[in-house]
């Protein structure tokens, strides 16, 4: 780390910022294997909190990996390290006031908790995507669980990499047996209930 780097108080605090908006600022943070449903989940509630004047952004994992991201692979310690770069993101939108959604299968809970441990109480909002790896590889909507079923990925969460299930997440939504409309629901009435919104 540079020792000559001073953080710069901004002219607008986090709290100005949401006292204006009339809404909290946090990571709807989902987690769950690839198909499982966080990006259709994601952009579904992003509409939803849209049409009621709520500011919300999608981080989702390709777009990411596009990017700013371009640089790491899926090992061990890239995938770590992607987590980290988004959570330090997610944090200066936090800053700025805005609800941020996030959809990264980000498998490992030491990962997830490091991220939670970059924000305050109540900024940080774990949504385990829960489907099984079954269904998750018969919808298989991009065709990633047949590539990794012949070798063409590698390292592929699920089928050789491990997905840790969360520990404790604030919501579970199980993809499964519920439609996209009563997931987003379930997440959109935690939010009213804990008046983040
Ligand atoms: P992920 O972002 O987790 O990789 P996607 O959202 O890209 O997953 O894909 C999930 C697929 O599962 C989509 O084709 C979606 O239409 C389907 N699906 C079926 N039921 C649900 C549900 N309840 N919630 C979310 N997605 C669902």
């Amino acid at each position: 780390m540079q020792s000559n780097i001073v953080w710069h108080d901004a002219s607008i605090t986090k709290e100005e910022r949401r006292g204006k908006n009339g809404y909290h600022s946090f990571v709807i943070w989902l987690t769950g294997l690839s198909g499982s449903g966080k990006s259709t989940i994601a952009n579904a509630l992003a509409r939803k909190l849209f049409d009621e004047n709520i500011q919300s952004y999608v981080l989702d994992g390709d777009n990411i990996r596009h990017g700013l991201n371009k640089d790491l692979s899926f090992s061990e310690e890239d995938r770590k390290e992607n987590i980290r770069r988004i959570g330090e993101v997610a944090k200066l939108f936090v800053d700025s006031g805005q609800v941020v959604l996030t959809a990264f299968i980000s498998p490992y809970q030491q990962d997830r908790d490091l991220v939670r441990a970059l924000l305050e109480e109540k900024e940080f909002i774990e949504v385990y995507v829960k489907c099984s790896l079954k269904s998750c590889e018969k919808r298989d909507p991009k065709g990633l669980y047949k590539k990794a079923r012949n070798g063409e990925i590698k390292q592929f969460t699920g089928i050789d990499a491990p997905y840790e299930e969360p520990k404790s997440p604030e919501i579970v939504v199980d993809t499964e047996n519920d439609t996209v409309e009563e997931c987003v629901e379930h997440i959109y009435q935690y939010l009213k209930e804990n008046e983040l919104i």
